[in-house]
């Protein structure tokens, strides 16, 4: 039954009033949520409730690879809805197939099946799931500079503090992954780092037994936890090492996948493959809730007779496979993913390099693609960490200035739309520079 809201008409049209009401946040003390409207948006740009434009530098939860709006995903989901609006799980449908063969499509040779999910975070877990399945074994070694999802397991796999209050998974295992600008190795190259990041590893997995790992699961650039692109050799190396002891290699793909660094996923800029990958955000930019785990042939023929423990009402959601199918078939015809590219190596990164020659707070600047994180110290020879309060203050005032940033800790990752235009790149840095 509904209950009464005596106060509720009189804030009918207000959308922050109604927020600030009944909208039970994420990851935020309810008290402190300060939401501001968004009423709608148009390539790298969103509209506020007063008509007011922001360059956006975020995509959301970096999940708009594709922009707002865009025509043709609207196009799609609003003719699948005329067809079908909502298809379970277990029959065959056109939208389906054509999303399943289209992902699979963008995996290396040997990967033909997708399992659907909702979002990132199922997908880990299901990946978890047939990793475990596939090996009979229980652990599950990741980073601890990640994160994969707030449901059980997956966020057990994260390694950043929101696993402490969560953590009722089994078997979770963290190492420490390539970070040579704080190096846990204490090393002084990308060569060292690589070598020293794969002998921990290596030295991890012994202590653990071998016998008792499942897999291991990667972000293929770790996003959230600060954009640490791993030095060459690393994958490759955690990938020799997982077959010398039989482990499945899980590669997260949900925020770095589908353009954002440029490449399809970003691990075709290294060489190797892993067992499965998982994916979300850019496969569709959001437009409908979706994600998935991508499965090498030989995981998914272990279940041709067996069954897969794990299903979702709304896998394979028809809008959502619209979305998915006009989403990819834009991004490869507009050249989004080489838009990308292109605005990476030619504005924002020199950009941003640019920034670090004359503000001598920012400490490093590291990424590719649309995926950057600009890393902020109180001091280059100490490396501290810039204070929370001057980072708010960086945040409200970029955003004051019409420039939409993520803060993360002693960061600002900066990850616009792929779509976003070389003009539209440095208007926002020009913005930055101000602000810093
Ligand atoms: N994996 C990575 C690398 C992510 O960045 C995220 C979300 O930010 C997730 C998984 C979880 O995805 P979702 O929030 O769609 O469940």
């Amino acid at each position: 039954m509904g209950h009464d809201f005596p106060g509720d008409s009189t804030i009918w049209d207000d959308a922050s009033a109604l927020d600030k009401a009944h909208v039970f946040h994420s990851w935020s003390a309810q008290g402190k949520v300060h939401p501001f409207e968004i009423v709608s948006g148009h390539g790298s740009t969103l509209v506020d409730g007063q008509g007011r434009e922001y360059l956006d530098f975020t995509s959301q939860l970096v999940n708009v690879n594709i922009g707002y709006q865009h025509p043709r995903v609207i196009e799609g989901i609003v003719e699948q809805a005329r067809l079908m609006c909502t298809l379970g799980p277990g029959y065959a449908n056109l939208a389906r197939g054509r999303a399943a063969s289209l992902v699979a499509k963008r995996a290396p040779e040997g990967f033909s099946k997708v399992f659907f999910t909702n979002a990132g975070a199922d997908a880990n877990e299901n990946a978890i799931r047939a990793a475990r399945q596939f090996t009979g074994r229980d652990k599950i070694i990741s980073s601890y500079r990640s994160y994969h999802g707030n449901t059980g397991a997956a966020i057990a796999a994260t390694g950043d503090w929101r696993r402490k209050p969560n953590d009722y998974s089994r078997g979770h295992v963290h190492v420490m992954t390539p970070y040579l600008y704080r190096s846990p190795f204490f090393a002084e190259s990308e060569d060292e780092e690589c070598a020293r990041a794969l002998e921990h590893f290596e030295q991890v997995l012994r202590f653990e037994g071998p016998d008792t790992v499942a897999a291991v699961l990667l972000e293929s650039i770790p996003g959230t936890a600060g954009v640490m692109v791993p030095p060459d050799g690393y994958f490759e190396g955690v990938r020799e090492i997982t077959r010398k002891y039989g482990i499945l290699m899980i590669t997260d793909e949900v925020m770095a996948g589908f353009g954002r660094t440029g490449e399809w996923f970003a691990l075709d800029a290294f060489d190797y493959e892993p067992d499965l990958i998982t994916f979300a955000k850019g496969c569709n930019s959001g437009y409908v809730p979706a994600g998935g785990v991508i499965f090498s042939d030989e995981v998914a023929h272990a279940f041709d007779e067996r069954v897969f423990p794990g299903g979702l009402t709304y896998s394979g959601h028809p809008l959502a496979m619209a979305s998915i199918v006009a989403a990819q078939e834009a991004m490869e015809e507009e050249g989004i993913v080489a838009n990308a590219r292109r605005v990476g190596e030619k504005v924002i990164g020199p950009g941003l390099e640019d920034l670090k020659l004359r503000h001598r707070h920012i400490g490093d600047v590291r990424g590719k693609g649309v995926m950057w994180a600009v890393e902020m110290v109180s001091s280059r020879d100490d490396k501290h960490m810039l204070d929370a309060a001057t980072m708010a203050a960086i945040h409200t005032k970029a955003k004051e200035s019409g420039l939409l940033v993520d803060v993360h800790d002693n960061r600002i990752h900066v990850v616009p739309p792929c779509v976003i235009t070389d003009d539209e790149a440095k208007a926002g840095i020009a913005i930055l520079d101000e602000v810093l």
